[in-house]
């Protein structure tokens, strides 16, 4: 099938009230226009560089959200125009966001990234870590960034039991928060989970945001390197 045909049948399995953030990642940016003729209008990516480069030649309209690990030396390639940043995973890190955010009189949305999977990672807030960061007074202080919801990945398994289980987990994570830290506030409002694997399941158990690539766009080509 081609890339259109993909689009058109992941389109349709995407439930009311989600939203589908086309991963974008290691793709050219033709085959990145042909998803974008298509309608389709947020597209993510995960590394910063790369996201600048095609920032910068396709259409002005595109959400760009930044989905991978974030390193402090490269928020400058993304502040200016990034629309959500699925990835915070430290207090530090989003002081620095936050910091380049003010030199560009922007308010930048993120979401925390939280660790679901039992596989090991380096990447992803546990509750402690969270609730620390959202009590400490640098968050408090903060005025040029916004915490709109959670992300989280699920472990790489057949087992659908346990990846629905994480997922459940994850929305419990984000009713918690809401409550405890956001509440009356209504742009905290994103779970983002699932991706081409099982983001059928993410939306059973709660996903506004669906992170899709390889369904989308077909396999990577990790050797290319496009930038
Ligand atoms: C690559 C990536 C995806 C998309 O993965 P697919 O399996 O190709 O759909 C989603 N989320 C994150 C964080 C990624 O890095």
């Amino acid at each position: 099938m081609s890339i259109q045909d993909n689009y058109r049948q992941v389109v349709s399995g995407i439930r009311q009230g989600v939203r589908l953030v086309a991963v974008s990642k290691y793709k050219s940016v033709e085959e990145i226009k042909v998803v974008y003729d298509a309608g389709q209008r947020i597209f993510g990516e995960n590394k910063a560089q790369e996201m600048r480069a095609k920032h910068e030649v396709l259409p002005s309209d595109i959400e760009w959200h930044f989905i991978g690990h974030l390193q402090r030396n490269k928020i400058k390639y993304i502040i200016g125009y990034v629309s959500l940043i699925h990835s915070i995973d430290s207090l530090e890190l989003l002081e620095e966001v936050n910091k380049a955010a003010a030199k560009e009189n922007r308010v930048v949305p993120c979401l925390l990234q939280f660790h679901i999977a039992q596989e090991e990672s380096k990447f992803g807030l546990d509750m402690e870590q969270a609730v620390a960061l959202l009590q400490s007074p640098a968050y408090k202080a903060m005025q040029n960034v916004r915490i709109d919801g959670v992300m989280g990945m699920a472990t790489f398994t057949p087992d659908k039991e346990q990846v629905k289980q994480e997922f459940a987990s994850l929305r419990a994570i984000f009713q918690k928060l809401q409550a405890g830290y956001f509440a009356g506030k209504a742009h905290f409002k994103e779970i983002s989970m699932g991706m081409s694997d099982d983001y059928e399941l993410a939306m059973q158990e709660g996903s506004t945001l669906v992170r899709i690539g390889s369904s989308i766009f077909g396999a990577r080509d990790y050797s290319q390197k496009l930038y």
